[in-house]
């Protein structure tokens, strides 16, 4: 999207600088805004991605200014207007390699260079590095999207029906006790024990009774859930962290305050 703004506005400036007649002495300059431009809109990348980007913005853009140029018939619209997009390509490419080079793509967190571990937030898409205070490792999102209660599972009914059936009419949820009347339940696909939709989405999808997952879950969760515990079968309650049972984001003021459930708690506490 932000390509095509870029696109359109390198365009107009070698439109002008077409009609004027400077186009093949200011095109490195264009090329130069180009990759400016790219670096603005998403300065965590700096790989091949953006320059690839840069150089799109650089060499459309030209094409663009030059292709209208040379419609209205401009007096300078001749080949030289055309070696100038050859050339501000080729510019934008050495400005983005030689930048590039001087430096390295930066935490969307702490903005710390990102040369160890770093992971892209399932949630925000953000790329941010294994700090604890950037990334929430046993949850899979970064510490903006826990702070900000962020939604993967953000998505219409049809989706959770055709994985976990209709809404449940009664009972409470699995994991943060909030009512049938209240949240919007959904059954386990294996355990059949109900859970809302924000347990479900602050867990990335897996059952807390169970460990079973939901499938077909959103591509981008797929990298951490696939290395997660296994999505079938019950979990040995030994090894399962304390954490995990933590309340959801967003959960009402009544399930924060119970106390957390351990493994040694009666299956369903009666409600308070
Ligand atoms: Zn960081
Ligand atoms: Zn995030
Ligand atoms: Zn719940
Ligand atoms: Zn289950």
């Amino acid at each position: 999207m932000y390509l095509t703004l870029g696109v359109v506005l390198v365009g107009l400036l070698y439109f002008l600088v077409s009609l004027a007649g400077l186009a093949f002495f200011l095109s490195p300059g264009l090329g130069a805004l180009a990759c400016a431009f790219v670096r603005l809109v998403d300065p965590g990348d700096r790989g091949p991605r953006g320059h690839v980007h840069s150089l799109m913005v650089a060499g459309l853009g030209g094409v663009l200014g030059a292709s209208a140029a040379a419609l209205l018939g401009g007096q300078y619209a001749d080949a030289w207007m055309w070696a100038g997009v050859v050339l501000s390509v080729a510019a934008a490419s050495a400005i983005y390699s030689i930048s590039a080079r001087g430096g390295i793509a930066v935490c969307m967190r702490c903005r710390s260079p990102l040369d160890g571990a770093s992971f892209i937030c399932p949630r925000c898409q953000d790329r941010v590095c294994a700090k604890p205070t950037c990334w929430i490792a046993k949850f899979f999102r970064c510490t903006r999207c826990d702070e900000n209660k962020i939604w993967v599972l953000h998505f219409p009914e049809s989706w959770w029906r055709s994985r976990l059936g209709a809404r449940v009419s009664k009972g409470q949820c699995n994991n943060c006790y909030g009512d049938a009347h209240e949240f919007d339940l959904r059954e386990c696909g294996q355990c059949h024990w109900p859970t809302c939709q924000r347990c479900w989405d602050y867990h990335n999808g897996a059952c807390q009774r169970c460990g079973w997952r939901i499938p077909d879950l959103p591509g981008r969760l797929l990298p951490f859930v696939q290395h997660a515990r296994p999505a079938s079968g019950p979990s040995p309650p030994e090894v399962r962290p304390a954490a995990l049972d933590r309340p959801p984001a967003g959960a009402p003021p009544q399930a924060s305050a119970r106390a957390p459930r351990s493994p040694l708690r009666p299956k369903r506490p009666p409600r308070m």
